[in-house]
């Protein structure tokens, strides 16, 4: 195994972990997944993010075959692939189910508004793709056609997918967005978020 191999392996390990800390996945819920060279190493179809292990990475290729690893890779792989295909400068993965998030997703909501300023800062909009059956080809499409333009998509009446340079930029987006989840229903309950003007939102955007 090379060393880049074993490291990626590490910060899958690290970041599953920080993941079931904060709750942002139940159960065996979501994969997380690290571009590899020409392949991709990706966690094993039901592993728990809190109690990854190196068994529990699986490296494949492209196509989605089997290249080490004697589980079955996640049943995401092609959401991963198709994410990775369209998207040169992303280098990790993260797909979960968190429950700000989620709730959102299954409101089939998308987070489009311009509430917060950090938000409109590093994610513009997280928009919503429509419903599919999770792990179908349907899923991946209706999903991977918002990789061209956003980095956070939510999955109606599933979850979350962030992809970024790397797992640790990735992890802060999916910290981020889910902090932002529940900012966006508090505001709710308090009668509604007053919204950024136009002006404002194209001022945080010239800071970039
Ligand atoms: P896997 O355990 O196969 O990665 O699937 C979890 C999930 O979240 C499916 O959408
Ligand atoms: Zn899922």
């Amino acid at each position: 195994m090379t060393e880049q191999l074993k490291e990626a392996q590490n910060e899958i390990i690290k970041y599953g972990n920080i993941i079931d800390r904060k709750s942002f996945s139940p159960g065996t819920s979501g994969n997380i997944s690290v571009r590899h060279g020409d392949k991709i190493l990706i966690t094993a179809s039901g592993s728990t993010n809190g109690d990854l292990n190196a068994e529990d990475l699986i490296l494949i290729d492209f196509d989605g075959n089997t290249v080490e690893g004697s589980q079955k890779a996640s049943s995401e792989k092609l959401l991963h692939i198709e994410f990775y295909k369209k998207r040169k400068d992303v280098n990790a993965i993260i797909h979960v189910h968190p429950p700000y998030l989620s709730s959102f997703a299954a409101a089939r909501q998308g987070l489009e508004e311009p509430v917060m300023a950090e938000n409109v800062f590093y994610f513009g909009k997280i928009p919503l793709a429509d419903y599919a059956l999770p792990s179908s080809m349907a899923l991946t499409s209706n999903t991977a056609k918002y990789f061209e333009e956003y980095n956070a998509v939510l999955m109606a009446n599933h979850g979350f997918v962030v992809g970024d340079t790397d797992l640790k930029q990735a992890y802060l987006k999916l910290e981020l967005a889910e902090s932002y989840a529940q900012i966006v229903l508090n505001a709710k309950i308090l009668g509604g978020a007053v919204l950024l003007s136009d002006k404002e939102v194209a001022e945080i955007q010239a800071l970039k």
